[in-house]
Parts: structure tokens; C-alpha cells; sequence
């Protein structure tokens, strides 16, 4: 059993520096939780809190119902994995992963035991000599976490753990740390300012800005029901487009009418807008790029606009576009739904048409930049 929990916690730096503001958030067993935002938003600091590396300024973090925030690191029974490994390098990988087992001095069989069952679980069997020079990034990463792993800790809290790795060894590493956890079965904490690593790893992702949590949700309710205009702009790549429109109520139907298109919206979002009682009005309107498509020109749906750029991605095309009013939208094409002369014709500078489906828009406030429809 360990579960986590932070009530009204709160960090101050110093004098006024407020680097977490009232931060609640339950966190059960074995859950993955991924704490993502960006750079200076104070995952680390709550990272570093749970943990006991940093003092807590207001507020109470619980482990399995224990108020912890009086207890030193070491007696809080948690495994850290940082950014930068902190491996000792004049210790080999076993003596390495060994390090706290040591410590605390556990019988020289059992540490052979742990160390050699974690380091088969890491498959890096092969590495126990070597000296943590000798190894590539994605090696060490593996000794770190192995040496959190002999701890058989209640908490495994991970800061940015891949963000030393080129992009192809940190998407392999990332696999593997979801197999890790099925292996390991124990809690996760897990900081990162990539959206991807948060949500292909968390059961539940926890956005940040500015020291504000702005949403606890699994990867797909922030996705599909983002409560705010940041989250929706930061989860999902390439970034949701948004822009400024009117919502038309009109005989029971509901039209959004953006650069003089006409779209009508359908489906359970129509049905959203109708139970909410919101009526005609102007609002931010957000469409992800993967939800535009090419439209003919006479369709009364369609939106004219200029290509600028055409990032040729492999199984889809992402087309910068710029439409009459200078805004800037991206659009994400299928390869495969586009015949040769239709590709050939998608060039700097050509004007191509565009529309959206109407069941996947996202609704958003103008001034408080909150979703209309949570
Ligand atoms: P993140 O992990 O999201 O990048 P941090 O938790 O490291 O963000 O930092 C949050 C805020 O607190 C930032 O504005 C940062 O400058 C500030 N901060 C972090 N550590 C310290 C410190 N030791 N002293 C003063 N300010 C700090």
C-alpha cells in the first residue's frame, strides 16, 4: 500500500517567491502519476516536496494516511530517479545499485540478490562491472532506476529521467518504463515538461502552470475535455488551432461561423451547448490539426487559406496555412488519403480549402479562457 496525498500544499522561495500554489491531489496505489507543464511551473518543487527535499511552506503531504512533511527523505520511504542519474563514478554499476543497501547494512546475499534480480529486470546483467563511464545514456538511466529499485520503496518518484537521451533512445526508454511499471507495481510520481512522455505513461496527468494545477485528469479526458484554454493548447501535438469566433443559435441548431465559413456542430457537443443553455455568442473556438480536412471551394463550410509551409512527416502532411485575416492554422493530412496530383498540388504559396468536422470542436471563454462546456 502507498498512497499519496497533498492538501493546500504550497511552496514560497525566499520572500515572495511562489513557486506552488495550493496544490490537492490524491493519489492511490499503484497509480502512474504524471505531474507536466512548462519549464518553471513547479513540478520539481512538488517532486522535491513529496520527497523532503524541500521544506513545505503550507500545507500537508500524506504517505498511506502519515503526514510526512516533519519526516527526513530517508525515513520517508520513497525512491528517487533524477535527471542527470547522479551515479557515483568511481563505484561499478553493482556497487552502484548496492549503494543504500549498503548503507543500511543488509546482509552482502541479499544484496547480491536484489541487485542482480533488478539489473535482470533491466537487462543490464552484463554491465554489473563496468564503471558508469563505460556506458551509453540509456544504460545509466537503467542503473538509476535499478538503484531506486533494491530499495523496494513504497513511492517512485521519476524527475524528467529522460531528458538527457537522444529522441529515438527516449522514446525506447519509454516503453520500457511502462513495462518497468508493470513489473515494479508500486506508485509513480513522474515529472516532465513532455506531453507525450505524460500521456503515453500516466494513468493520471496533473497540468501545471505558474505554480497553478489547471487539470487532474486521465490522458483522455484531458485531451477530448480539456477545462481551459492552456491545457488544450498544451496537450496534443502539433497544438490545438483556436481562434476567435461567433457561435450562432439558430432554429435549435447551433453554427460556428469562423472566417466567414459556416459549420455546423453536431453530435454530443451540439447536445452539450443545448443542455447549457448557452446561446448565440462569441467565444474562442479551438480545432486540433488532425480534425481539419481539404474542403472544395463552392462548399459553404469551407475556409480559403494560403499554404506557408508543408512539413512532409511520413504517413501525413502538416500544412501551415494562413487565411485572409493573417491568422495561422495547421492542418494534419493523411498521406494516404491524398491521389499524386492532390500531394504535387500542396506547394508554398497555393491556396487550398479547409474545413473541420463539427463533432470535435472545443468551446472556450474570452476573458477567463475556460472551457463552456465542463
Ligand atoms: P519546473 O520543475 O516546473 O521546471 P521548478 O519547480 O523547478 O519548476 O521551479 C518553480 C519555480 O520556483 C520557478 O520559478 C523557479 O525559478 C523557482 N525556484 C525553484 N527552485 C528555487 C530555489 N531554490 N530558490 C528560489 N526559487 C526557486
Amino acid at each position: 500500500m502507498a498512497s499519496v496525498k497533498l492538501t493546500n500544499v504550497k511552496k514560497i522561495y525566499g520572500k515572495d517567491t511562489v513557486a506552488v500554489q495550493d496544490f490537492n491531489l490524491d493519489i492511490a496505489d499503484k497509480e502512474f502519476i504524471v505531474f507536466v507543464g512548462p519549464s518553471g511551473c513547479g513540478k520539481s518543487t512538488t517532486l522535491r516536496m513529496i520527497a523532503g527535499l524541500e521544506d513545505i511552506s503550507a500545507g500537508t503531504v500524506e504517505i498511506d494516511g502519515v503526514v510526512v512533511n516533519d519526516l527526513q527523505p530517508r525515513d520517508r520511504d520513497i525512491a528517487m530517479v533524477f535527471q542527470n542519474y547522479a551515479l557515483y563514478p568511481h563505484l561499478t554499476v553493482f556497487e552502484n545499485m548496492a549503494f543504500s543497501l549498503r548503507l543500511k547494512k543488509v546482509p552482502q546475499e541479499k544484496v547480491y540478490e536484489k541487485v542482480t534480480q533488478a539489473a535482470e529486470v533491466l537487462g543490464i546483467t552484463e554491465y554489473l562491472t563496468r564503471k558508469p563511464r563505460a556506458l551509453s545514456g540509456g544504460q545509466r538511466q537503467r542503473v538509476a532506476i535499478g538503484r531506486a529499485m533494491v530499495r523496494d520503496s513504497k513511492v517512485f518518484l521519476m524527475d524528467e529521467p529522460l531528458s538527457n537521451l537522444d529522441a529515438k533512445l527516449r522514446n525506447q526508454m519509454r516503453a520500457e518504463i511502462i513495462l518497468l511499471r508493470q513489473k515494479i507495481d508500486t506508485t509513480f510520481i513522474y515529472v516532465t515538461h513532455d506531453q507525450t512522455e505524460a500521456m503515453t505513461l500516466g494513468d493520471r496527468i496533473v497540468i501545471m502552470k505558474d505554480g497553478f494545477v489547471m487539470q487532474v485528469g486521465t490522458p483522455t479526458e484531458v485531451f477530448d475535455m480539456p477545462d481551459n484554454l492552456f491545457v488544450a493548447e498544451f496537450i496534443g501535438a502539433p497544438k490545438m488551432n483556436t481562434f476567435k469566433t461567433d457561435l450562432i443559435c439558430e432554429n435549435g441548431k447551433y453554427y460556428v461561423t469562423p472566417y466567414g465559413a459556416k459549420i455546423e456542430i453536431t453530435g454530443k457537443k451540439a447536445e452539450m451547448l443545448k443542455e447549457k443553455g448557452i446561446s448565440s455568442r462569441s467565444l474562442i473556438l479551438g480545432v486540433r490539426p488532425e480534425h481539419f480536412k481539404i474542403a472544395k471551394k463552392d462548399d459553404p463550410s469551407a475556409i480559403p487559406c494560403k499554404i506557408t509551409v508543408n512539413e512532409m512527416m511520413g504517413s501525413e502532411l502538416h500544412l501551415h496555412v494562413v487565411e485572409d485575416n493573417g491568422d495561422k492554422l495547421i492542418v494534419r493530412i493523411p498521406t494516404i488519403s491524398l491521389d499524386d496530383e492532390e500531394r504535387n498540388s500542396l506547394v508554398y504559396g497555393a491556396t487550398i480549402y479547409v474545413t473541420f468536422e463539427g463533432k470535435v470542436m472545443h468551446f472556450f471563454d474570452e476573458e477567463t479562457e475556460k472551457n463552456l462546456l465542463v
